[in-house]
């Protein structure tokens, strides 16, 4: 039985320790949440498998991690001065502000109509509103502001005095982090086009229509990798990243039937060709990541605007050329959403349904809870638990009957329950329960840690 939707998961999120509301006790901040205890370790675990995957795994790779804060000039470089904008509109009675274009995407889903939003200008969006009378979704009326375009950047300032204040922005993307530090990876690496250089960390965007729980926030983590190559080889390093992204979903657990590939029509203004990889998430198929040829503009723009070279030179031929760019970029938190949203299952068993989280060990906050059958064999259990916490994340439990203890590990999706009973102080060996099937077997503490050690490995 599979019958996960968007308020289930933001109840077993809260009653776990997965993902709590920002600032909660002040009756919340607007789309923002707070990760928790579990929440945490989950979080942290996509990162480093992702990390390992696209840096470690990966031939000539290197990370960065940049300053948040960017001189001004990087954001006029990049575009998002002038254009990092949404199409929004607000409704003059009710006052709710929307987004032109999913308004129509709305619309064209729910009549069946085959309409690309992506190409149409403001004014034919104001037109097709008009025409085809799209009301407000929150009061129902019809009674529209024209288009403006809402830049997503959130604007800051810096400076000691009031007169002195620079304007600065909080970075709506991690990318720029990696091109400013092209030359520098370039050269300290001796790295050797093509390379890739990778950055996990946070981007901010005054989204006009944030919500769906983690789906859209104004604070999120992107991971991403731009790989630099020569113009004619981008084509098939493309093609690749498209492969690498989707298996690397694969490998995390995700089932083939709830991806897609999604190519894009109207492309973006540095890019040649784009895609994202969609999920089926409970709000329907969206966005989970993308994958972009944005060619040598952002190279080229910034040797424009700072003035330094940005030529790379083939040490074998000695040609001098700007290298293409070729960017995977993943929410960390969208990633979380769909791995919460792909794990959850109810299932009936004989008096309950049980909520298990089927997560790849190597993400599971937990990869192992330590249980005594009963209290009396705590001693034993705890000594087990503190030599098991030397080698992976573990919990110990020790509150309610065993029933009860499994339910609580299978919802927060820890792999494998061992159970310290009186054979074990006997032999030493422990059953270790498996999340998935339920099934028990009983090995030594030596065994039991060689085996999760194989399991959790990503
Ligand atoms: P969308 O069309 O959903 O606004 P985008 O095309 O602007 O997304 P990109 O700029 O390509 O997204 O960002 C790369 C990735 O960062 C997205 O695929 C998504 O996983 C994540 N992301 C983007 N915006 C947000 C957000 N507001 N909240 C959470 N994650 C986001």
């Amino acid at each position: 039985m599979k019958e996960v939707t968007m308020d289930k998961l933001v109840v077993l999120c809260k009653n776990r320790g997965i993902i709590f509301q920002g600032s909660e006790i002040y009756g919340g901040m607007g789309n923002t949440w707070d990760y928790g205890p579990i929440g945490v370790e989950i979080k942290n675990n996509l990162k480093r498998a992702w990390w390992k995957r696209f840096v470690q795994q990966s031939d000539n790779s290197f990370g960065v991690d940049a300053a948040i804060l960017m001189n001004a000039k990087v954001w006029e470089a990049s575009g998002h001065t002038s254009s990092f904008s949404d199409p929004k509109m607000d409704c003059k009675e009710c006052k709710t502000r929307e987004r032109a274009d999913n308004l129509i995407e709305n619309y064209a889903e729910k009549h069946h109509l085959d309409i690309v939003v992506d190409k149409m200008s403001n004014e034919e969006m104001e037109q097709f509103i008009a025409e085809h009378k799209i009301n407000c979704p929150k009061c129902g009326k019809h009674n529209w502001t024209p288009i403006r375009n809402f830049n997503l950047m959130f604007e800051t300032s810096r400076g000691v005095t009031d007169e002195n204040q620079n304007k600065i922005y909080l970075r709506p993307e991690t990318a720029q982090g990696e091109f400013v530090n092209f030359l520098n990876v370039q050269r300290t690496m001796r790295a050797k086009v093509p390379f890739g250089i990778a950055q996990i960390g946070k981007a901010f965007r005054n989204e006009v229509t944030p919500g769906n729980f983690i789906f859209r926030t104004i604070e999120f983590e992107q991971m991403e990798h731009q790989l630099f190559c020569k113009e004619g080889t981008d084509e098939s390093f493309y093609q690749d990243y498209k492969k690498k992204a989707w298996q690397f979903l694969i490998d995390l657990g995700f089932q083939p039937n709830h991806l897609r590939y999604h190519d894009h029509d109207k492309l973006a203004h540095y890019a040649k060709e784009a895609c994202d990889i969609q999920y089926l998430f409970p709000i329907g198929w969206s966005e989970l990541n993308g994958i972009h040829n944005r060619t040598n503009f952002d190279l080229s723009r910034h040797q424009e605007y700072s003035g330094k070279n940005m030529l790379y030179m083939d040490p074998v031929t000695n040609e001098k050329y700007i290298p293409y760019v070729i960017e995977y970029s993943i929410g960390a938190d969208r990633l979380m959403l769909a791995v919460l949203s792909e794990a959850y299952e109810e299932q009936p068993l004989e008096n309950e349904i049980r909520v298990v989280m089927h997560f790849h060990p190597a993400i599971a906050a937990y990869k192992v809870a330590v249980l005594p059958l009963q209290k009396n064999l705590s001693e034993k259990a705890k000594e087990m638990y503190q030599t098991l916490k030397q080698h992976f994340m573990c919990t110990y439990d020790e509150a309610g009957s065993i029933g009860k203890r499994y339910r609580r590990q299978d919802e927060i999706g820890t792999p494998y329950c061992i159970t310290i009973d009186f054979d074990t102080l006997e032999n030493g060996t422990v059953t270790v329960r498996d999340r998935d099937t339920m099934e028990q077997v009983r090995m030594t503490l030596d065994q039991v840690i060689a085996f999760v050690q194989e399991k959790i490995t990503f």
